[in-house]
């Protein structure tokens, strides 16, 4: 059947996603005439919540296409409701966004899923982190979305694949071959990936005590932005063969076991956390979480990757560091210098910048004298006179493009699970959880767990 244009579904539309991120994107790919073939916007949800407040803001041609349904997922009712929207829609393209609460995706898919079984209509179905909540409910996430749908027709989003310094690790890596040659365990002497939030759970308690730092996002963030910083350049640019290298990277993983997490994984609360409205008081979650991890392929063998997350740290920054080994004998050994490592670095938030640490010798010095730290920074925004796009617009424009490159794919998800499950098992069964200081870098222990191989965190 021929696509004529494309509607969006949105369930969970009155919520935080869809106010702060969807809409505006919306919003404004529509206002640069990229929507040309939108036929509507119908906002699922069973209240408005002030959602006719935001619609007054909005142009008048944008606003006509959009139209609130009340909703309830678990009705029967709403879907027989949607049905007769959808006889309205003959041909065109469904797009379905699930940004509810991670508890209603099952039964969503499943009503969702039925329904459509009397339409022939094309369909996209988006579906929100968290995705599942541990291996088996992942597992079974997947099984219900394959009943129903096709993995060509699923879009798994990760926000964060949308940065569009996350993006340039890619470009990178694979258009500069000065990069590239280095990349590798004969160059780099470990690789560290922070995500450091200097706010608590501000009203998200209720959502955050069930899940925690290491779910939140180790799983499925830094696992993500891992495996674009370390998987091998795929054989051609189609998606499948992107996402193929990743799975081949996340496989390549060094299994954790149970017995030997309290030597690689670190977790910590932030003092004052189990005083937060919301929180249980007995809770065990974590805010705050540090671990090594390797990668047993020819290219890293033996190349720490140290990933650390936490909530009301010392500052908000999102940022990779690739830390290159030293050069034997040379300058520092003659001058009794203290030479600094090679550093290549990422920032992915708040700024997008790249920024290479080198040693040189201050020109105005004698011939040999000790090299200082001197660094390059490429402000992304700055050079190309753009601002990158909210990651938001990253995404959805893919979807309506149906290019999957920057969606996590089933496998990728469950083996992420895999990764992280023998962690959260060991945790379980231990009560002690290390508390820091609100404004802090973590907890001690996560300064022990760097510092035990001779290394420090770094803030580039
Ligand atoms: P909110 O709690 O703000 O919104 C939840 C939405 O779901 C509301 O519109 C609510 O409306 C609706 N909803 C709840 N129960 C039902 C029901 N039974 N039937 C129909 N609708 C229902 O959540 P967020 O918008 O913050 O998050 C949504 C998803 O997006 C989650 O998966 C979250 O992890 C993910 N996400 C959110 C981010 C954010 O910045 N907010 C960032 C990244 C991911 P009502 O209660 O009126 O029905």
């Amino acid at each position: 059947m021929k696509n004529k244009g494309y509607a969006f579904f949105i369930f969970g539309g009155s919520g935080d996603l869809a106010r702060k991120k969807i809409y505006p994107v919306l919003r404004k790919l529509y206002k640069e005439r990229e929507l040309s073939n939108l036929k509507g916007i119908y906002a699922l949800a069973r209240d408005e919540n002030g959602l006719p407040d935001l619609i007054k803001e909005w142009e008048e041609d944008f606003s006509k296409l959009f139209k609130f349904i009340p909703f309830d997922v678990t009705s029967n009712q709403s879907y027989a409701d949607m049905g007769k929207e959808i006889e309205s829609l003959k041909g065109v393209e469904l797009i379905f966004y699930l940004a509810l609460p991670p508890t209603l995706f099952e039964t969503t898919i499943r009503h969702l899923g039925s329904l459509l079984r009397r339409f022939s209509n094309p369909r996209k179905i988006i579906i929100e982190k968290p995705f599942g909540f541990n291996f088996l409910s992942a597992d079974r996430l997947n099984n219900t979305l394959h009943k129903y749908f096709i993995e060509d027709e699923i879009y798994r989003i990760d926000h964060f694949l949308g940065k569009g310094a996350v993006q340039s690790i890619f470009s990178f890596r694979f258009s500069n071959s000065i990069f590239e040659g280095i990349w590798n365990k004969n160059f780099v002497d470990h690789v560290q990936i922070s995500a450091l939030e200097d706010i608590g759970v501000e009203g998200r308690a209720g959502y955050y005590d069930r899940i925690g730092a290491l779910r939140d996002m180790v799983q499925n963030h830094l696992l993500q932005i891992l495996s674009f910083l370390a998987m091998e350049p795929p054989c051609c640019l189609e998606p499948e063969r992107i996402r193929d290298e990743k799975i081949k990277l996340l496989l390549s993983i060094r299994e954790i076991r149970k017995k030997d997490v309290k030597n690689i994984a670190v977790r910590g609360r932030y003092k004052g956390y189990l005083q937060e409205e919301g929180v249980d008081p007995n809770s065990k979650t974590e805010t705050f979480t540090a671990l090594k991890l390797y990668i047993d392929n020819l290219r890293w063998q033996g190349v720490p990757f140290y990933l650390r997350t936490g909530k009301k740290l010392n500052r908000k920054l999102t940022e990779i560091v690739i830390v290159f080994k030293e050069i034997p004998g040379g300058f520092a050994k003659l001058l009794d210098c203290f030479p600094q490592p090679n550093v290549i670095a990422f920032q992915i938030a708040p700024k997008n910048v790249i920024t290479l640490k080198i040693q040189l010798r201050p020109p105005a010095q004698r011939f040999i004298s000790c090299p200082v730290e001197s660094r390059l920074d490429f402000d992304m925004e700055e050079y190309y006179h753009e601002k990158i796009p909210e990651a938001y617009e990253m995404l959805i424009k893919d979807i309506l493009e149906g290019d999957h490159s920057l969606f996590i794919r089933a496998d990728e998800t469950l083996q992420a699970w895999k990764i992280v499950e023998p962690i959260l098992e060991a945790w379980e069964e231990d009560d002690h959880i290390p508390e820091y200081e609100p404004g802090s870098w973590g907890p001690k222990e996560a300064m022990e767990l760097i510092e035990k191989d001779s290394r420090r965190w770094l803030i580039v």
